[in-house]
This record gives C-alpha cells, structure tokens and sequence, in this order.
C-alpha cells in the first residue's frame, strides 16, 4: 500500500488505518494453474502453492487478518505452512511474516528487506516510522541477487529487480506454470506507490516493468503486488503509463513549473479514469512523479 509522495501529498494515519481494518478484511481466493493460487483482500496479493513439501506463501499480508488468511489457507489445502517469500519489506507484505514463522514457515527474501524489517525504517510517504520486527517475523535466508528453488514440482525462479519500488523488491516466477509474482513493481489498474525513503524511485519502477515485460509471454499469468491478476498488455499499457508520465513531469519541472503548477496541468489526465481510482489518486501519483524527476 498505498498513499505516497512529497509532504505535500503524503498521508498520516494510512498505516495504523489499514491494520485496523484488516481484521474485517474479506478475502478473495482465486485458482489459477499448476495448483497455484492467489489470496486478495488483506494487503499485497498473496501466491500459495500447495503440496507435499508444505504450503509455500508469497507474501504474507497484514497480521491482523490473520484468522481469515489461515481459514482462506486451510481451504486451499490441508498441507502445513512450510515456506514464505516476501516479495519486498512493506508492512502490507510482511506484516504476517511473525504469525506464519509461528505456524511454521521458513522466511526467504532479498537482503535488504532483512535489512529494513531488522531496524526502525520510516516511509516519508506514508509519514509512518516502523518499528524494528520481531525476530519471528526476520528473513531467516537472504539472497542478493538470483536463487532458485524446487517445491511442491514447482521450479521457482527468484530475481532481484535492483531499485524499484524499493530497492529490496524480487519477482518470483513458477516457470513451469509461467506464472510470474512481480510484487509492487506493479499494480494492476491503480496507480503505484513509490518509496523513496527505501531506495525506490519512478526511473527504477520503468526499468523493473521493462524487465518485467522483456519476461512476459502472450500465456503468462501476471500476480501483481495490487489489483486483478494480469497479463501482458495491462503490464504494457502501465509501462506506456508510466514513461509517459515520468516524460511529461520532467518537462514541466525543468521548465521551472511548481508541483501545485504540474498537478494543475494534469499530465496524468489520460490515463485517471482507468488507472486513478484506487488508493493513489492523481495528484499523489503526480507527486510521487516529480519528486524522481
Ligand atoms: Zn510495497
């Protein structure tokens, strides 16, 4: 999640708001192939694989939906909790890291999200300063930047994106299935947030979308961090979205234009119908915009 930007746009009281609420979240579960599925409704977009090596989670959603998780979890299969990915540190994805270590998952992650989870990191955007995590809730393995894993006769292939919207942010591609997580590098009919108090940044958000579309076949199942499952045109059409965005924002910014001056341009104008209706809105995407331009 979700709000984002300069001070002018940022958004005080999202954090404890969405962990309040997370208890009367309601949880979607959709069936995808190669007996993958995906859980919506309690932060980031949660992958779980069943089968006989225990469940294996992508992401872990917010603690506090934990009892509609574990019921959601438990109707997928009887398998116990054995391994969780976090596709990047966000509280929104790892909030449920303590609990599933609890019921038995072994953590894997990208550095850096050990890193941010391992001290008090604060997310400007959010105007919100995180607690040090418990140990429970800590990457218990780290990687820099490619591991591969073998679970449940799945090939799952893990990739550091480099800075994007963090710079703790991996994609978690099943390649026998070509189903791909790519965290929030991506969200599907919103506009993203950035964080640039960890590492994240408008120009790395493009790269990681052209690393994400230069994977993408015409068949792939797309998981983006936020949003309906995907495939390769929506992920075309926000990169079009995106790097048209960043062009139109720097060219005003470097005409000298204030943010105020370039939100009351509207250079998202053509995409806000589609793509502005979620939990970023225009002049806060714009924000995020200019503030990496
Ligand atoms: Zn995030």
């Amino acid at each position: 999640m979700l709000f984002g930007g300069t001070e002018a746009v940022s958004a005080p009281g999202l954090v404890e708001k969405a962990r309040n609420t997370a208890a009367s979240a309601t949880i979607t579960v959709h069936r995808l192939r190669g007996n993958i599925s995906v859980l919506m409704g309690a932060g980031g977009n949660i992958a779980v694989l069943p089968g006989s090596d225990g469940k294996l989670l992508i992401d872990a959603g917010f603690a506090g939906a934990r009892p509609k998780i574990a019921e959601a979890l438990a109707g997928v299969s009887s398998d116990p909790i054995k391994n969780l990915i976090n596709t990047h540190w966000h509280f929104d994805h790892t909030d449920g890291n303590d609990w599933l270590h609890s019921a038995g998952a072994t953590i894997l992650a990208h550095e850096n999200t050990r890193k941010y989870l391992s001290t008090a990191t604060r997310v400007d955007g959010w105007a919100f300063r995180f607690a040090r995590s418990p140990a429970g809730a800590l990457p218990g393995e780290v990687f820099s930047t490619e591991r591969t894993l073998e679970l449940n006769g799945a090939n799952i292939a893990l990739k550091y994106y480099g800075p994007a919207h963090t710079d703790s942010d991996i994609s978690v591609h099943f390649t026998k299935a070509d189903i791909i997580h790519v965290g929030d590098t991506f969200w599907n009919g919103y506009y993203p947030f950035i964080d640039y108090s960890t590492g994240g940044s408008i120009d790395g958000m493009i790269r990681a979308t052209e690393a994400n579309l230069t994977k993408v076949t015409d068949k792939m199942i797309v998981i983006p961090g936020h949003g309906a499952i995907g495939d390769k045109s929506q992920l075309a059409s926000y990169r079009d979205l995106l790097a048209a965005v960043r062009d139109k924002v720097a060219a005003l910014k470097k005409q000298g234009k204030t943010l105020d001056e370039i939100v009351a341009a509207k250079p998202t104008a053509a995409w806000d119908a589609k793509w502005g209706g979620g939990f970023m809105n225009p002049r806060m995407f714009t924000g995020l915009v200019f503030e990496g331009v």
